[in-house]
């Protein structure tokens, strides 16, 4: 059997193959393979019981020639050195194809934040940023919550931070509470982004979103707001959308005849994107198992749950219907789902691209914080559309421009953004 890569390894074998293309300089090449910095630290942190516990952290810089460096911390028990380098890389792509000010980042610590106390935890936020202070910063690195964290982690981690450097400083981290520093609209801000994308593509392709069915995989954050949006901003239909059911330990896919009610779903849906299914069954909806979503009549597929989701064997199920697949989710689709849809002519909106509304967000959280002014929630997401609309278009042109398929087009955009970036500033 084939030596499985790490997700490193991919982020750099993507880069190469993108790296071709743009008869990138080997030089500038080999700058952007790898990371430009990185630290790993252990974090010593006193337990409830008296006892002391150290933890390994991880921050990793890849690329900050576009401006501070940006991405999440996760806190997850299999957390490794190359998966935060992969994910730094990836964020300097998104940053840079959403065409945000900001470079690539990632943190993380080794912990399973569900064996520790909400005191442990907070220690261990601040154990991390007592490490890290003098890297971090709204003009140097900016981190935001990702697995295994949450916007009071980030809350303790931004207060941390104001009191070692000695003034108010909410603009170092993003992802925080409403009220405690955080923006409107960053709860929709990502599965909005995903319907202001399908709406462009859904142009492009002349299809009248008024006339067209989607099928959502997952009811998290990005597949609630995205189903809401297509039904609320694109008039179309939704067929189904799709949950793991933490009490029967499997997944369901929701459907009603006359396409779903988002805000009935979600009304019913708890705080991990589990719905009721007894009331969703009393309100006349049927429950199928978790794989049917992709089965179903649609024009556009949403896979808004887990990574690997369309692959060479869900999409020998996947209806002849589907001529959009928009990617909510991170790594949904495969490299075979990908060569199946480039021989069917079927569009594709790559994830770095459509599912950058949350990241953009945070860049906006970051401005507001700065400014100390804040903007309603129609504000922000009427410069989200215009952010992601424009980012739509550059990566269609590069991908009618160069005839590359749209997440190699998406690449080119950001890389060459990156370059470009390097070589104005005399790095290179
Ligand atoms: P979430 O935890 O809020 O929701 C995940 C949803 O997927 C839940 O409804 C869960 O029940 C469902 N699910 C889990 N396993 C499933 C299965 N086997 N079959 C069907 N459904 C299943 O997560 P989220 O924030 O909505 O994130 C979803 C994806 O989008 C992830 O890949 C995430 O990395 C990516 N993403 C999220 C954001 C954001 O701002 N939330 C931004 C960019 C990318």
């Amino acid at each position: 059997m084939a030596e499985q890569i790490n997700a490193f390894q991919m982020a750099q074998a993507q880069f190469d193959g993108v790296a071709k293309l743009l008869r990138l300089d080997p030089a500038i090449a080999e700058i952007l393979r790898w990371p430009m910095r990185e630290f790993a630290f252990r974090i010593p942190v006193r337990m409830d019981d008296g006892s002391l516990r150290v933890f390994q952290g991880f921050r990793v810089q890849h690329n900050d020639a576009r401006g501070p460096n940006k991405g999440g911390i996760r806190f997850h028990p299999s957390e490794t050195l190359d998966t935060v380098r992969a994910l730094a890389t990836w964020m300097t792509w998104k940053c840079a194809v959403a065409d945000i000010p900001l470079g690539g980042g990632k943190g993380g610590v080794v912990v399973d934040p569900a064996t520790l106390s909400t005191t442990e935890k907070e220690r261990l936020c601040r154990g991390w940023v007592q490490v890290m202070w003098r890297n971090l910063g709204p003009r140097i690195d900016v981190p935001a919550p990702d697995v295994g964290t949450t916007p009071q982690m980030m809350g303790w981690m931004m207060d941390e931070y104001s009191k070692l450097v000695g003034q108010y400083t909410p603009g170092v981290f993003t992802g925080k509470p409403l009220g405690g520093g955080g923006s409107e609209g960053r709860t929709e801000a990502t599965g909005f982004g995903v319907i202001y994308c399908v709406r462009e593509a859904m142009k492009h392709l002349k299809m009248d979103p008024t006339k067209c069915v989607a099928a959502i995989q997952g009811f998290g954050n990005v597949a609630q707001y995205a189903a809401i949006g297509f039904v609320e901003i694109l008039g179309g239909k939704v067929a189904c959308v799709s949950c793991w059911d933490r009490k029967d330990k499997t997944s369901y896919t929701y459907s009603h005849k006359d396409g779903i009610n988002p805000r009935f779903l979600l009304s019913i849906t708890d705080q991990y994107g589990t719905i009721d299914k007894d009331k969703a069954v009393a309100a006349g909806y049927t429950v199928e198992d978790g794989a049917a979503w992709i089965t179903k009549e649609a024009d556009v597929l949403i896979p808004a749950a887990l990574e690997g989701q369309v692959n060479a064997e869900t999409i020998k199920q996947m209806s002849g219907r589907v001529r959009l697949v928009a990617e909510g989710a991170n790594g949904p689709c495969t490299p075979e789902a990908d060569e199946f849809f480039k021989q069917h002519n079927i569009f594709n909106i790559p994830d770095f691209l459509c599912n950058a509304g949350g990241v953009t967000t945070s860049y906006f959280e970051s401005v507001q914080n700065d400014m100390n002014f804040y903007w309603t929630k129609e504000e922000v997401l009427q410069k989200l559309d215009t952010k992601l609309t424009q980012a739509f278009y550059a990566v269609l042109e590069m991908s009618e421009k160069e005839k590359v398929y749209m997440r190699d087009a998406a690449y080119m955009v950001a890389i060459d953004r990156v370059v470009k970036a390097m070589q104005l500033r005399g790095w290179v």
